[in-house]
């Protein structure tokens, strides 16, 4: 969907911005450019939605050389967030996400219509923050107003810089999540610009790792921590990458021990075990005292001590050893989409995953 062919920017100052860049972004797929400042994300960025023409190379968009491409009808299909965000201040919230359809000459209640649908979609009420003026909002709900306005015109294409820069880390993380959830269904193909390696691991399909002008490494999220190309690679994923990897590396059937025999039942029914010395509980999972009651949901049902909490299968490695380390049993049962118990998991069956990932 977008392609760069040995592209070179030298401004007319003379520094070289970018350098032989080659890459391609696949439709759908969500690219994170990630590097230090003056590094060149935000060049390559500009050059696709042409606000920066190359010095060489070539830059294609859906097969297309876009030197040839009128830049107003390419920027029509290619939607921009900012950090800045760039809201028009003295136009209301759904005002500023109906630019572009106005722009495109849609009637002004089909364009207002849209814009509501597009807030409902970032999370906002189109009734209480429609016709508030962005001064009037948070950060964060201002960089989802971004979002809504660049996704007004369904463009093929969002390119998204440093976008969540500009709030603090919580809800920084849950813009992140939201935007997660949204690409999910609305399959956008995505350049996502930023400097924080975390949010480059946790948004990509691949991330893009930049030194001076260049890419050191194109790859899954997941190989770039597990095997860095370069020293300079390893040295900005971090001395701890075997942690971050743990948050893009799932939980495989390959990973599980089997279950403790006849806890099969057990594991799936939320009220617990309703016959402590039953054929349910060969275990001995509940409590042998029989002091407490075992219909209580904060009885011996939840507690650490007398049953293993659950993961999915396909949930993240980080999630699950989190469990554990909270855990006195030290293995969790993994389960199906269903809830039913596959098999459990043990530090030493994390230790696996992550040997098998870099395998
Ligand atoms: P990043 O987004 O990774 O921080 P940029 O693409 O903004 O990096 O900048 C890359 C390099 O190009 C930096 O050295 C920057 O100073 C320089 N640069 C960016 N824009 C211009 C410009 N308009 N004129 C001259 N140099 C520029
Ligand atoms: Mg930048």
């Amino acid at each position: 969907m977008i392609r760069f062919e040995q592209v070179t920017k030298r401004y007319p100052d003379g520094t070289t911005a970018v350098d032989g860049l080659s890459f391609e972004v696949a439709e759908g797929e969500l690219v994170t450019l990630v590097g230090p400042s003056g590094c060149g994300k935000t060049t390559t960025m500009m050059m696709v939605n042409r606000l920066v023409e190359p010095t060489s190379g070539r830059v294609l968009v859906d097969g297309r050389d876009i030197a040839g491409v009128d830049p107003v009808a390419l920027r029509r299909k290619i939607g921009y967030v900012i950090q800045q965000v760039g809201l028009f201040p003295h136009r209301t919230v759904l005002d500023n996400t109906a630019t572009v359809p106005a722009l495109l000459g849609w009637k002004k209640a089909a364009a207002r219509a849209r814009a509501a649908e597009l807030l409902e979609l970032v999370g906002l009420d189109p009734a209480v923050h429609g016709p508030r003026y962005p001064a009037q909002l948070s950060g964060g709900q201002r960089q989802r107003v971004g979002v809504a306005r660049a996704l007004a015109a369904d463009p093929p294409v969002l390119l998204m810089d440093e976008p969540f820069g500009a709030v603090d880390p919580v809800v920084r993380e849950r813009l992140q999540n939201e935007f997660l959830a949204l690409q999910a269904t609305v399959r956008k193909t995505v350049l996502l610009v930023t400097h924080d390696i975390e949010e480059a691991v946790r948004m990509g399909d691949r991330m893009a790792v930049y030194g001076q002008g260049r890419i050191e490494q194109f790859d899954t999220p997941a190989t770039v921590l597990a095997s860095p190309a370069t020293p300079y690679v390893a040295d900005f994923v971090g001395g701890d990458r075997a942690l971050k990897r743990l948050a893009v590396t799932p939980v495989t059937a390959e990973d599980l021990d089997p279950l403790p025999a006849g806890t099969t039942e057990a594991a799936t029914d939320p009220a617990g075990p309703t016959d402590p010395s039953g054929p349910t509980d060969p275990a001995g999972l509940t409590d042998p005292t029989g002091l407490t009651d075992p219909t209580d949901p904060a009885g011996p049902a939840g507690t650490p001590a007398t049953r293993a909490r659950t993961v999915p299968l396909g949930g993240s490695l980080k999630d699950a050893l989190a469990l554990l380390l909270q855990d006195d049993s030290g293995r969790l049962t993994v389960t199906d989409a269903g809830g039913r118990p596959l098999g459990t998991l043990t530090p030493a069956g994390v230790h696996r995953a992550l040997r098998r990932a870099t395998a």
